[in-house]
């Protein structure tokens, strides 16, 4: 090993230890003769004494540069123990002083004082990403998806992944397309939502199902919508009513909040269930935010959204890509017509209201879902009313089929995980729970995708670009 501790865990307990520490130089300091160096890693930060005989290395050696360091742990004075810190109470007495890597001129601070744009932020992410704050936003990333697979697998869930090169999945939003090299002039679509394999796993037997799911939608940036791609608690149950969803997914989110984020307060458990029509009366939103104090940070007010119309008439701002141009879906084209409702399909389509569920925090939608239909002629009637001509109808004759052979009832949801962390949280983007964000144009700046690619790889797929 090239460290026999962290920078996070020497304490009194190790003086007169030898140690080997390494790590990154968050701040170098010349003092005449002598100097400091505040050594730093994902554990925390350590002082690294330098003494007269090692003290010629430090004009040189720039802040950020990775360095090792042999040395002895010493008490620190009583008057120059640092109490903010866990490691205040000691310093390593260098012996000896090992560049691992020059860091070469930073292009920003890390410092947290001096603000840099998000842009060069975005495009330095991995500088940025050392930032403390946002390797803590990282842990708390961590430890909330593990506590949901944790909780998700107490239940009897089974974590499944479902393909990423796929047929597309209407959601509603436009898809990325990847082509065919095998079979030129087909492609593939990235997945909006496992939602048909979801379904389709139903169908197998598989009666609990989850999956911390990558989605992918071409769609432009919304305040609280990562562009480009995001991940979802996706999941799927059979023989299950609405209430039985929802009642799951609440205690997991009280147990997400009380064991991950304890200081903050849940203002009411059972969470309460509104009816659409209400909430749009009320709060002319179907995110009404039920804070009591809306400069709590840590008041964390969920409810659940019940009863919503089936469709939405499709307009230029809210479109529905993949359905017709009179109805969309208000959730997707598999969520179930409530049974009463269902005479509506014939004379008033927009007056029927399904078992959709959104769940809501704070005013954001950060969760959504339904009991599905398992008849086919049921989906063959809600293909028809969203406008799908025979062509679109033919896409989902796999769907159709395995409802033949034999389909559980069931229903389930997806819920947002950044866009969750994000409220619970109390941060202002998304980006600050992602590790490498898209920017708002949906592009990768520290790759640099999306990019053009060599003549050769286009000519191997048989696309011949416009211009
Ligand atoms: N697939 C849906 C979505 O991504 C969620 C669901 O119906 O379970 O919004």
């Amino acid at each position: 090993m090239l460290r026999t501790h962290t920078c996070g865990e020497l304490n009194k307990k190790d003086v007169d230890k030898e140690v080997v520490i390494a790590g990154w130089a968050d701040s170098v300091r010349p003092h005449g003769k002598i100097g400091f160096i505040s050594l730093r890693d994902r554990y925390g930060i350590t002082q690294v004494f330098v003494s007269k005989d090692l003290s010629d290395k430090l004009p040189s050696l720039h802040k950020e540069s990775v360095i090792q360091i042999k040395g002895v742990v010493k008490a620190r004075p009583e008057n120059l123990i640092n109490r903010d810190q866990a490691t205040g109470e000691i310093e390593v007495s260098a012996a000896e002083l090992n560049v691992l890597s020059k860091c070469a001129e930073l292009p920003m601070e890390l410092d947290g004082n001096v603000q840099s744009t998000e842009e060069t932020r975005l495009k330095y992410r991995y500088l940025d990403l050392r930032r403390p704050e946002m390797q803590a936003n990282m842990a708390a990333r961590h430890k909330a998806v593990k506590q949901i697979r944790d909780y998700m697998d107490a239940q009897g869930f089974f974590e499944i992944q479902t393909p990423m090169l796929t047929k597309s999945t209407p959601e509603g939003a436009r898809d990325y397309l990847v082509p065919s090299r095998i079979h030129l002039g087909k492609f593939y679509a990235l997945p909006q939502s496992p939602q048909q394999y979801k379904q389709l796993l139903m169908v197998a037997g598989f009666d609990k199902y989850f999956q911390i799911a990558p989605c992918f939608r071409d769609e432009a940036a919304r305040a609280n919508r990562a562009p480009g791609e995001f991940y979802q608690l996706d999941v799927e149950m059979s023989f299950v009513e609405q209430n039985d969803i929802l009642t799951i997914i609440e205690r997991g989110m009280v147990e997400l909040v009380q064991k991950v984020f304890p200081d903050k307060k849940i203002s009411q458990v059972p969470f309460p269930r509104l009816k659409y029509d209400d909430v749009m009366k009320k709060y002319s939103s179907d995110s009404p935010d039920l804070r009591k104090n809306k400069d709590d940070p840590n008041e964390l007010a969920f409810c659940w959204v019940i009863d919503f119309p089936l469709f939405k008439r499709q307009t230029r701002e809210d479109f529905f890509h993949g359905a017709g141009q009179e109805w969309g879906p208000s959730h997707h084209m598999f969520t179930m017509v409530k049974e009463s409702d269902i005479p509506l399909l014939d004379t008033n389509p927009g007056k029927a209201k399904s078992y959709q569920h959104d769940l809501v925090l704070n005013g954001n939608e950060v969760g959504g879902g339904s009991i599905r239909i398992h008849d086919a002629k049921i989906q063959e009637k809600i293909f028809e009313l969203i406008g799908f001509d025979e062509h679109q109808k033919k896409e989902f004759a796999h769907i159709l089929e395995a409802f033949s052979y034999g389909v559980p009832p069931h229903g389930g949801i997806a819920l947002g995980i950044d866009r969750m962390l994000m409220v619970i949280m109390g941060k202002e983007s998304l980006r600050e729970l992602i590790a490498f964000p898209k920017d708002k144009a949906a592009r990768d700046p520290v790759m640099d995708a999306p990019s053009t690619v060599e003549q050769k790889q286009l000519d191997e797929l048989g696309i011949q670009l416009k211009k």
